[in-house]
């Protein structure tokens, strides 16, 4: 009998329920500081976020219910299909099985919405009316603008000055659902002035585009930020990804043995791979030798060559400092085409996971990302974002390693997103004009002596 390579959910089969892996974390998460050095408590933070929110952020409950409100709108792209890469095998020449679950279904063409939606919901329930963001490569900036007209919000959306030129088909996503788009820096708030002042040409960052969406937020009673990756909240939302795709799994009784995906605030990797770790958590026998592997880009290689310690989230120091791997938060990475893992830090949680061993990391180099692409595109037809390329890039090698070994391993990847916006950088690699960065080890010391002194 042949095995099944596209396995799907029913609608009512998706969660109920989100998973929190505080819950099951040996120590708690070490809490985000103020400039006073002192935990932030959650009155600072209302500025800017609802409260079901902010309880979601602190929380260590294990489960916490989706509402069926949110449940309603996820069944636009949810249950998302989890496929088999049998062709890819084949070319490979692999004995391990490589399956992959596909987040490039949602209307934005990512997993972002998974968050922006419940986001999006639990700011109208607590009466807001606009919500301002930060965008990179416009994944985020796209599902922010979708999730607000689910729920009848206005949203403001602060994209990266690079991004926003080389990407006018994300930001007219962003236009068409009904968002208001500008270049960050931007002349609208002091952050975006002050850098434009010093620095005209400034190309902006996503630590950038943050604090001038925060600064906006935190002046405007009717208004409140959203973020897309990072916070624990976020990442909860996301195991929606992971808690699906256990139950397709089941289904036909396999298990991963390794679980990849690309990791640049980490929460698409954190949303299919937590859910997998409350396995080995509960002592299941299944998962005592899984291995969780994030993906960072070479040039922006955060959990290998960063620091574990508190930080900001943004460039410019509005955010709470943070514990994480970071590399500084006035690192400016090289403009790679993969915009949504050019951040200089990495989620509190993953860190700390990674920190105490329960995940592992690997930094892999953009020629190498993209020739996976292109493998992966032609064999299994899905041209996969130019993030994705990374998990794919540690796949293909996982499973390269089981063709010397003959292992045949279960091989899991989150394929986050698709690329047909990013046609251009796919241009780029086949035209032989795309670069390797230099691991730029000068400015990230430079930067990382800029950490602000807590502790
Ligand atoms: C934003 C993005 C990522 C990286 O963000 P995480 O928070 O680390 O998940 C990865 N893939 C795609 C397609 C993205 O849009």
């Amino acid at each position: 009998m042949t095995e099944p390579t596209r396995i799907l959910l029913e609608e009512n089969e998706i969660p109920t329920h989100w998973y929190n892996v505080v819950a099951d974390m040996a120590n708690p998460p070490a809490p985000p500081l103020g400039p006073d050095g002192n935990p932030v408590g959650p009155e600072q933070m209302l500025a800017i976020f609802p409260g079901q929110i902010l309880e979601q952020e602190m929380s260590a409950e294990r489960w916490i219910p989706i509402p069926d409100e949110v449940r309603e709108v996820y069944k636009i792209w949810r249950p998302s299909p989890l496929m088999r890469a049998v062709r890819l095998e084949k070319a490979l020449g692999t004995p391990a099985k490589i399956f992959f679950k596909y987040e490039g279904v949602s209307p934005a063409g990512s997993h972002k919405p998974n968050s922006a939606v419940p986001q999006a919901y639990y700011n109208r329930q607590a009466g807001i009316k606009r919500l301002t963001t930060e965008t990179g490569a416009g994944q985020w900036g796209s599902s922010i603008s979708f999730a607000g007209q689910m729920y009848g919000l206005e949203v403001k959306i602060y994209m990266v000055k690079v991004s926003y030129h080389q990407k006018p088909y994300r930001r007219l996503m962003m236009q068409t659902w009904g968002a208001q788009v500008l270049a960050s820096p931007s002349d609208q708030t002091q952050t975006g002035r002050a850098i434009l002042e010093k620095d005209p040409e400034n190309q902006g960052s996503l630590g950038i585009a943050i604090s001038e969406a925060v600064e906006e937020a935190a002046g405007r009673p009717d208004t409140n930020y959203s973020l897309g990756s990072v916070l624990n909240h976020v990442l909860l939302h996301q195991t929606i990804i992971g808690l699906e795709a256990k139950k397709q799994f089941d289904k036909i009784g396999l298990y991963p043995d390794v679980i990849l995906g690309p990791c640049g605030g980490g929460s698409s990797f954190a949303g299919i791979a937590f859910p997998f770790l409350a396995d080995k958590a509960a002592g299941e026998k299944r998962a005592s030798n899984l291995r969780c592997v994030a993906v960072e880009p070479s040039s922006c290689p955060t959990l290998t060559r960063g620091t574990y310690a508190y930080d900001f989230g943004d460039a410019s120091g509005f955010t709470p400092l943070m514990k994480m791997y970071t590399l500084g938060h006035d690192f400016m990475p090289p403009g790679i085409h993969a915009g949504g893992l050019r951040y200089h830090g990495d989620s509190p949680l993953v860190s700390q996971l990674y920190h105490e061993g329960h995940i592992e990391a690997v930094a892999v180099p953009q020629l190498a990302t993209f020739e996976a692409g292109v493998l992966f595109a032609r064999n299994e037809g899905i041209i996969p974002a130019p993030e994705s390329c990374h998990g794919i890039r540690a796949a293909i090698d996982e499973a390269l390693r089981c063709k010397e070994t003959g292992e045949s391993k279960v091989i899991l990847f989150n394929l986050t997103g698709h690329g047909h916006f990013d046609m251009t950088a796919y241009d780029r690699f086949l035209s032989g004009q795309l670069e390797n960065f230099e691991y730029p080890s000068e400015a990230i010391a430079q930067s990382l002596a800029h950490l602000p002194k807590v502790g």
